[in-house]
C-alpha cells in the first residue's frame, strides 16, 4: 500500500504524525511533509494522529488527490528526513481553522 500526505498539511505542518513514525520516513520542505513509501511499512499510525486529516491510504485517497501520490513520491526523494515534532508554522492554527478542524474548547466541570 501507499500511504500519502496532501494539501492539507501545506501551511499547518504540526509534525504530529513523525511523533508516531516508527521508520523516520517522513521527509518535509518549508510548508509541508512527505511520506517516502520506499522506507514506510504502512503501520497506519500516523493517519488519526494528523489534526487536519492530511494523510491517507492510497485506496482511501479522493480521485481529485491522486496527483499526491507522485508528488510525496518525488519530494520525499529530494528533502531531508525529520524525525522530531518541530513546530508549526506561523499561521497553523488559522489554517487547521479554514481547513474546518478549529480546536474546540473542552469544558472542565
Ligand atoms: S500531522 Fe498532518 S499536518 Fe502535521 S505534518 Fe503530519 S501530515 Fe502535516
Ligand atoms: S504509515 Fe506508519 S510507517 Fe508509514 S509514514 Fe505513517 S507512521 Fe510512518
Amino acid at each position: 500500500m501507499t500511504i500519502v500526505v496532501t494539501d492539507n498539511c501545506r501551511g499547518c505542518r504540526f509534525t504530529d504524525c513523525v511523533t508516531v513514525c516508527p521508520v523516520a520516513c517522513i521527509h518535509a520542505d518549508d510548508d509541508m511533509v512527505y511520506i517516502d513509501n520506499g522506507v514506510c511499512i504502512d503501520c497506519m499510525a500516523c493517519i488519526p494522529v494528523c489534526p487536519v486529516q492530511a494523510i491517507f491510504s492510497a485506496d482511501e485517497l479522493p480521485g481529485d488527490q491522486q496527483h499526491w501520490i507522485q508528488i510525496n513520491a518525488e519530494r520525499a526523494a529530494a528533502l531531508p528526513v525529520i524525525d522530531a515534532k518541530q513546530d508549526p508554522l506561523p499561521g497553523a492554527e488559522e489554517r487547521r481553522a479554514e481547513l474546518g478542524y478549529a480546536v474546540t474548547s473542552v469544558s472542565q466541570d
